[in-house]
């Protein structure tokens, strides 16, 4: 039988940060519900998953990008792509951390003066090993203007939070545009 499914939105979310900082995991965990302990860092790839908000049929696409090969790239697609740009640091990792700020300045804001974002503390169940304090990613989050959130995508926690919230940003954007 044939596929009918219509949506009534497509969103689209993009996926940033550091390299190992669990961009894959994270997508897969939320798409497929699974945790891979290894996954090719050189793989940028689109997912989809079928979604309900606000008793709305979506089509959420999530963009998993590669790095560092696109950051300082002029003219990313992935900026024009993203409705919303989920930046993600690993909290066992300040090098990631400082990152954020780059990817930020020298990158999307280069291009897109203000974005809707939400700042992305992960791997939250390796807490022995942890860098970065929860209070310096929300002091991060308050900087720049966003929500802050942890997750892990071992355990699952925050990932569909982290869905929810980012798809309620990319639905205001989609909103905002058509007004
Ligand atoms: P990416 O380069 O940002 O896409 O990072 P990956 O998704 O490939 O993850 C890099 C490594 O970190 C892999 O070995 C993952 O299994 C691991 N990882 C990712 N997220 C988590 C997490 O939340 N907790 C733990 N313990 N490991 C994670
Ligand atoms: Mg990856």
């Amino acid at each position: 039988m044939e596929n009918n499914k219509s949506f009534d939105y497509d969103l689209r979310i993009g996926i940033f940060g550091a390299g190992g900082v669990g961009k894959s995991s994270i997508t897969i965990k939320f798409t497929h519900n699974m945790f891979i302990e290894e996954y090719d860092p050189n793989v940028e790839d689109e997912y989809t998953k079928e979604i309900e908000l606000n008793d709305k049929k979506i089509l959420l696409k999530v963009l998993d990008t590669t790095y560092p090969q696109e950051i300082y790239d002029p003219f990313p697609r992935w900026v024009e792509y993203s409705q919303v740009f989920v930046l993600i640091y690993s909290i066992i990792d300040k090098y990631s951390f400082d990152e954020i700020l780059n990817y930020h300045n020298y990158s999307i804001k280069k291009i897109r003066k203000d974005y809707p974002k939400i700042l992305i503390g992960n791997k939250s169940d390796l807490t022995m090993k942890r860098e970065i304090s929860i209070k310096q990613g929300k002091e991060l989050a308050r900087n720049l203007n966003c929500k802050y959130i942890e997750t892990s995508a071992k355990t699952g926690e925050n990932i569909n939070q982290l869905f929810y919230e980012s798809s309620l940003l990319a639905f205001e954007e989609l909103k905002n545009k058509e007004n």
